[in-house]
């Protein structure tokens, strides 16, 4: 190969890669929903929540329900009209907001005292370990306990994908929320999530997409994890209060930093 035609499948390379990183193929006032991988969709909301379509040969999931989103299920079946399941990541407000639209959710039988009182539909409860088969395309359930008790992420290994909710953060985790997870229930979850990525998942694609825009590495959990340790041996970085308080959490959240991560947290009720 010469060096015109090196240069040649160069700008193909780049080409095909900024135009697929970008492929919005839906839109409304609530949200936009752009191809992010094969066969995988992200939907971005306004107010930056994030739901993620798979879509295998037989079945198609839908990652959580997002917040203000007008006839949610209507919307999803412009992108596929396979049977769906509807997994929850966790029952935070952001991530089940439109569950209303759906007939049966998915859920980790631990976040059940979160989640909103008034719906109907069946719930089925999932555990670490459990496979959906979509055709073609398997999703793992793994269990990441600490920003809520029932947080899961779920894996897409032949792929090397994690979809991780809230589980880790979206560049800030937060273990400021009732009820509160001792700091050792997070380093476990980011210690079993490093050894996934040592397995073969190389991608993590948080909850809150719009404020990313990419997929975090094996780097990104390794800084939660030393920064969650430092936290309890004392050698944090200086926390500073955060600036946000939110109806379910403590009353002078504090953050730290490291890298790209950031662990926002109770010092009254940080227990180790
Ligand atoms: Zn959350
Ligand atoms: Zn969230």
């Amino acid at each position: 190969m010469n060096l015109k035609s090196n240069l040649f499948t160069t700008f193909l390379i780049l080409f095909t890669w900024i135009t697929a990183s970008s492929q919005s193929v839906y839109k409304n006032s609530d949200l936009e929903i752009s191809k992010l991988e094969d066969h995988v969709w992200v939907v971005e909301t306004t107010d930056k929540t994030t739901m993620y379509i798979i879509e295998g040969k037989d079945k198609a999931m839908l990652i959580d329900t997002g917040t203000k989103c007008e006839k949610l299920d209507e919307v999803i079946r412009q992108i596929t009209k396979k049977p769906l399941y509807v997994v929850i990541t966790h029952a935070h407000s952001d991530h089940d907001g439109n569950i209303r639209y759906f007939k049966e959710i998915y859920l980790h039988p631990a976040d059940t005292v979160l989640l909103d009182k008034s719906y109907k539909g069946i719930i089925h409860f999932v555990k670490d370990g459990d496979v959906f088969d979509l055709g073609g395309k398997k999703i793992e359930v793994s269990h990441m306990p600490a920003h809520t008790p029932g947080s899961i992420v779920l894996l897409d290994k032949q792929a090397g994908i994690c979809y991780s909710g809230d589980a880790f953060g979206s560049g800030q985790v937060w273990l400021q929320l009732r009820p509160y997870a001792p700091m050792k229930t997070y380093i476990n979850s980011c210690k079993k999530m490093e050894k996934l990525m040592d397995e073969g998942i190389t991608k993590i694609y948080c909850g809150h997409y719009p404020y990313v825009k990419k997929a975090y590495n094996k780097q990104y959990i390794v800084e939660m994890r030393q920064l969650a340790e430092a936290l309890v041996n004392g050698t944090a970085p200086k926390a500073t209060p955060h600036p946000q308080k939110v109806s379910i959490g403590s009353e002078n959240p504090m953050m730290v930093t490291l890298g790209e991560a950031t662990i926002v947290f109770d010092q009254e009720h940080i227990k180790f």
